[in-house]
Order: C-alpha cells, then structure tokens, then sequence
C-alpha cells in the first residue's frame, strides 16, 4: 500500500526493525540511556535549549498537555485557527475552563499575522495565544516566525502555545529563535515513527504560567515530567518500542541536518503541487505561497463523488489518500508527503489519480490523459 495520509507515516525499515526489540525496566540504565540520547537529539531538531519532554500520547495528548499545564479556568486566550486543528486546539482549552477568543480565518487560508497582533492588543485581558504551525486539514502553513515577531511585538510576555504536530522535524521551526513557549508535535508524522510518542518543549517563561496555572491535570502535569527527566525517567511507564524507534529514526534525521530535512519537504511539497496542477486539478490552499509541504489539499472536481474516488484509489490502486475533515468532507482530498515518502510514491498517486478520475467522470486535460 503506499500509505498517503498525513500520519500515521510509513516508516523505515530500520525504525520498524527496532520495535521488535525486547523490553527493558524503563527505571533501568538502558532506558536512562536511550531517554537522554533522544531528548538531547530532539532538542537539536527543535533548535532549542529549553527543557523538552517525550510523553506517551498521541497529538491530541500534547495540544491537552499544553493547555493543561499553562492555563487556569476562566483565563482569556486568543485561539488562532485556520481549521479544523486549530478548532480542536480551542475546543480542548474551553473544555477545561478558559475562555477562548476565536480567531478563525478562512479554510485554505493562512492567519495573518497583523490581524492576530490586533486582536491581541484589543484585549489586554488575554494571557496566551494558540497557534497551529500546518494546519494539517487544508493544507496550509502558517507563517509561524512572522506570527510570533508580531505577537511579541503586540505583548512581549504573551504565552505563545503552538500545535506544531505536522511541521516539526519537517518544516523549518525555530523554537527558540522565534521565542516560542509551549510547541507540540507527535511521532507519527514527519518523524516516521509509528505513532504514541509526543514531543513538547517549555520555555522559561513557560515555566512561570505552569507554576500559577490551576487547571487539573495528572498524566501530563509537566512539572511531574521535569522531576524525572532529571532521573532520566518519566513518571509513567513509556512506550518504550516507540523509545526505539525515535532513537533509530533520529540516526537518520540528525543525519540529514535540519537544512536538509526542510530542503527535502520543499522539494516534495513542490513536485506534488505540479502534479497536482498537471492533472488540471486545484489546490485547496487560497494562495500557493502558503500550500504546505507537509500534506496537500486538493478541491475535488465538480462532478466527481469524493468518496468514491478515495475508496477506489484504496481499493483498485493501492494508494491511501486522506479525505476532507469537518466541513470539507467529500470536498477535498489530501495526499501526504512528510517524512519517508519520497518523489516516487507520489509519482505512483499521479499515475494512479490520472486512471481513477477519468472513471469517476472527469476529464482530464489534454496533456494528462493516458496515451
Ligand atoms: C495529526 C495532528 C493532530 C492530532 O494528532 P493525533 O495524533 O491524531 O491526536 C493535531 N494537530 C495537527 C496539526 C495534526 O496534524
């Protein structure tokens, strides 16, 4: 199958390989081992020093563990989003209690970053800003660096939260260059780990709301989290393969150097975006400045049964796409390019998209169709 979700990703032989090694006491020396060459190699990838926990949760773990730990119920946040990801990240911070301001942009389109300053400065009562890096359900990446000058610029104090689940360790995030307080992100995307481990990095100041912050949490209290990563442990029992897997990926990834990571994703990011457009096909993205290089969304042709199509894709031509989230279900499709894909597992969705469409009642222009 040539698995194009947007996570879970394929992953590597050698990370796979990994998993099948047998457990060890996770209180033990090897683990203490393994926990530190990874969280110092992950540090390097979110090109930061602030402290940096691995916990064992998928995405949605770390988005409830940043809100969790930086805010108390009835405190006003700005929530920025540009989708159905961004929804979540403000539907989970008004599940425990803050007030949230929503910020919603138009699907396809990226926040902009002078508008969300505004809305910062128009109201001294918020205390924290939720933003999402890529937004995974349309395809669109946020201009992070210039969110965050503009946010600083607004309230320098101000606790900058970011869902950077589908962008870090693919797309270029700079965490403490950009001054970023609380960024999540989960193994199971561009890190071509399966998934159950997610990363999350805290600032200093950071620091300074999780000790005021009164929300109720247990699994992922942070400060729990802090106490034994200087054990070199974690409260709770890890997932100790997904531990393996991490460290074997790693090898491949510092490898590569960050400069090399982002160099591949544009690369691909590109490639599908002219395959896309050779198909006569239209980006979900407004502006293509802001088309991810993570994942890609693609309006479905007028006529065509966007269900139809992804099952038939799935089923005649082993290629597994995702579809439409929320309210662009059956609107849109979605192929995946982070972390191990490589330009010809998207040369194989082309070719297997130029055969399907056609069935499905849409014509191809003149220069794609099958000679
Ligand atoms: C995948 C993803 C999530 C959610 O992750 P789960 O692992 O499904 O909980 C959140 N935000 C973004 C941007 C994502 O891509």
């Amino acid at each position: 199958m040539n698995l194009r979700v947007p996570g879970p990703t394929p992953c590597p032989e050698d990370v796979l390989e990994a998993m099948s090694r047998q457990m060890i006491n996770h209180r033990g020396p090897e683990f203490k081992e393994l926990i530190v060459r990874v969280t110092e190699r992950l540090k390097t990838l979110f090109q930061t020093e602030n402290d940096l926990f691995v916990l064992t949760a998928s995405g949605t773990g770390v988005m409830e563990a940043m809100v969790v730990n930086a805010l108390s119920p009835g405190d006003h946040v700005l929530g920025v989003s540009i989708g159905a990801f961004g929804d979540r990240f403000a539907t989970i911070a008004e599940t425990y209690g803050a007030q949230v301001e929503r910020l919603a942009f138009d699907w396809g389109t990226a926040a902009d970053p002078k508008l969300v300053a505004e809305a910062l400065e128009k109201d001294p009562s918020l205390t924290a800003v939720m933003l999402t890096h890529n937004e995974t359900s349309t395809g669109v990446t946020n201009d992070l660096q210039a969110l965050a000058a503009a946010l600083r610029g607004a309230r320098p104090d101000v606790l900058i939260m970011v869902d950077a689940i589908s962008s870090l360790g693919s797309l270029p995030c700079s965490v403490d260059a950009w001054d970023l307080d609380f960024v999540g992100t989960g193994s199971q995307k561009g890190w071509m780990v399966p998934p159950g481990l997610a990363m999350v990095s805290i600032s200093t100041r950071a620091w300074q709301a999780v000790e005021q912050a009164k929300m109720p949490r247990f699994y992922f209290d942070l400060t729990k989290a802090k106490d034994f990563l200087e054990k070199s442990q974690t409260p709770w029992t890890p997932a100790v393969s997904q531990f393996y897997a991490m460290d074997v990926a790693l090898n491949t990834l510092i490898a590569e150097g960050i400069g090399g990571i982002v160099e591949r994703h544009v690369g691909l990011g590109e490639h599908t975006r002219r395959g896309v457009k050779a198909l006569g096909l239209e980006l979900f993205a407004a502006d293509e400045a802001s088309a991810s290089n993570t994942v890609t969304a693609v309006k479905v042709p007028d006529g065509v049964d966007g269900g139809a199509l992804n099952k038939m894709m799935r089923e005649e031509y082993g290629v597994v796409m995702a579809g439409g989230q929320a309210k662009l279900a059956g609107k849109i499709f979605r192929i995946g390019h982070l972390g191990w894909a490589s330009v010809e597992d998207l040369d194989a969705t082309f070719d297997a998209l130029r055969q399907a469409l056609p069935r499905l009642g849409y014509q191809l222009p003149e220069a794609a169709q099958v000679r």
